[in-house]
């Protein structure tokens, strides 16, 4: 939304595809808040916001990258606020921050625990007022290529059926995370990385895809999240009997240090038989029912809902969930990708600003920065540029793999390969990993991947064919797992989110300071690497 509304303002005809109304966006989850150097509650700049976020990143996030990002933020923030987004204040008017993990001031801006709604709401306002045209519940399924460019993309249309072929002069991707590949996630049903997906069959590269993030708070058994912004306020991760551990493991930030760290803390400490049910547990109890029910209603309502836990006066139970993909789409910091016409923005991205690990509240600024900057690039370029030509021949391709997929009268139903997807990954490429556990899940999904030529859609029908659409994200996410298994495998190191305590327990920059690409070919995923991009910062120890 943000990209739409600023290639409408720079001039363009822009028209919005989703697959959900625009406001059911997963971004509308995200509760914690969105991080930009206003020095509000402590002195702050966007050169520090720039250090931590290089630190974070396990000193893989391209510099020159996030010194754009954390420059630009600060205004971002203030154009959403000048649109309305109500964000929490301070006593003297400011805008209000709150601490987030592995940030040296807090400076995270927010509104209560309701983020992410907040400014999918404000954005949407603005993409009405413009007039915009949205195509929702248009399911985007293949990219237009025709003569080395972008020109639109194939469809389906779920409310009425029938492929639609929406041309453009420039296509910008914003599709979102892949977290349904796991079992135990935060992620919506919608989060399974079509656009990433997308781009791959293009022939275009996916950079660090070995990097997903583990939240550490999301609650047993649902895998809801509960926000950092609880440890944001104070809160305490305790054991079986109470003691705050992360002070053997993080002595300076606890429970504050970067969500990796925190995340692998948790799962040792559960490993060792010192948790609850497989899980910590969250305390806010010391926080006192008024700071619970001004600052993190969300969390309470959350935890109340689902964990069946009032938190005034019982601790959450807790564990490291899949979250955040830092990897994706490789783009420049104008969202440009290696294909002429395609941009791309968001958590399907990978402007590398997150590297091997993402700080808190640093993606729903991605989000608008960088969605903000693809806009605007992808509207310069289709202004000066004035043709779209779509062969026939693309739009029979796609029309003959629906009915090949729709006609099959017998096979294996897309739901059992998926479960079997979401509990392998989880098992084989979760938190840690082990050489033989990732050979293993390799294997294992060129077997899920065999078997998926085989699915089966029982729904022929038009309407809200739902089966069709899940069969067709299935897929997607079987070749990014593939991709994300391949460039694990090779990653013979431990860095940020991609931890190997048992073979190669320690950071390796002499052989592994690049980037991991995974392109698509001939069936199967080709690795590559990248070099980082170093302004100022050199690697050093990571500590919290
Ligand atoms: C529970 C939760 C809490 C979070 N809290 C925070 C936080 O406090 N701060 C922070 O910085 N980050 C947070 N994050 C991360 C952050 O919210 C996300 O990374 C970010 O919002 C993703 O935004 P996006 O625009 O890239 O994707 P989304 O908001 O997921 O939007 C993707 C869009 O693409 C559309 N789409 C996808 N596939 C297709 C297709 N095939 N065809 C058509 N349309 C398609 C969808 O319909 C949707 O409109 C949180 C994440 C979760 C899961």
């Amino acid at each position: 939304m943000r990209a739409a509304i600023e290639a409408f303002d720079a001039g363009a005809d822009v028209a919005m595809i989703s697959k959900l109304h625009p406001t059911r966006s997963h971004s509308g989850a995200a509760e914690g808040g969105i991080n930009a150097a206003l020095g509000n509650a402590a002195d702050d700049s966007p050169e520090t916001h720039a250090y931590d976020t290089v630190k974070g990143s396990d000193y893989i996030g391209d510099q020159d990258s996030i010194e754009v990002f954390t420059r630009e933020a600060p205004d971002d923030i203030y154009q959403l606020e000048h649109w309305g987004a109500f964000f929490s204040r301070r006593d003297d008017g400011k805008l209000a921050q709150r601490p987030f993990g592995a940030a040296g001031s807090p400076r995270t801006v927010y509104a209560a625990d309701i983020t992410g709604h907040v400014l999918i709401q404000v954005l949407f306002e603005q993409v009405v007022k413009r007039d915009i045209k949205v195509y929702e519940e248009f399911f985007a399924w293949q990219l237009v290529l025709n003569d080395d460019r972008c020109q639109g993309v194939i469809c389906w249309d779920l409310l009425n059926g029938g492929l639609k072929t929406l041309g453009g002069k420039t296509v910008v991707m914003a599709t979102g995370g892949a977290g349904r590949q796991y079992r135990a996630t935060t992620n919506a049903y919608a989060c399974t990385g079509d656009g990433m997906a997308m781009a791959l069959h293009a022939g275009l590269p996916l950079k660090d895809m070995e990097f997903m993030q583990f939240h550490p708070t999301t609650m047993y058994p649902s895998g809801i999240l509960i926000t950092e912004g609880c440890r944001g306020e104070g809160a305490f991760l305790i054991d079986k009997d109470g003691e705050r551990f992360m002070k053997n493991y993080a002595p300076n930030a606890l429970e504050l240090a970067s969500r990796d760290v925190v995340s692998r803390s948790e799962q040792t400490e559960i490993d060792a038989g010192r948790g609850v049910n497989g899980s910590v547990l969250l305390d806010l109890r010391h926080l006192g029912a008024e700071r619970i029910i001004e600052r993190l209603p969300g969390s309470r309502e959350l935890a109340m809902t689902y964990a069946g836990v009032d938190p005034i006066y019982e601790p959450i139970p807790v564990r490291p969930g899949a979250h955040y993909h830092m990897g994706g789409i490789s783009t420049d910091t104008d969202g440009a990708t290696e294909l002429t016409g395609l941009y791309a923005a968001g958590e399907c991205a990978c402007v590398s600003v997150h590297g091997a690990n993402r700080l808190g509240g640093n993606s729903l600024m991605e989000t608008i920065t960088f969605g903000r900057r693809s806009g605007r690039s992808a509207a310069d370029w289709a202004l000066s540029h004035t043709t779209i030509d779509i062969p026939e021949s693309l739009e029979r391709d796609a029309e003959r793999q629906v009915k090949d997929l729709l006609s099959r009268e017998s096979g294996e139903r897309p739901w059992k390969i998926r479960d079997e997807l979401g509990e392998t990954m989880l098992e084989n490429f979760g938190v840690f990993r082990r050489e033989e556990k990732m050979l293993k899940q390799r294997e294992i999904l060129q077997e899920l991947r065999e078997r998926y030529r085989n699915v089966y859609v029982e729904d022929k029908g038009d309407v809200f064919n739902s089966d069709l659409t899940q069969a067709i994200e299935l897929g997607n996410m079987l070749d990014t797992a593939l991709c994300m298994v391949e460039a694990g495998i090779a990653r013979k190191e431990s860095r940020g989110a991609h931890s190997r305590p048992y073979d190669y327990p320690t950071r390796d920059d002499e052989n592994f300071m690049h980037h991991s690409i995974t392109r698509w070919r001939d069936g199967g995923v080709e690795l590559s690497t990248a070099p980082v991009r170093v302004t100022k910062w050199e690697p050093q120890e990571r500590k919290y």
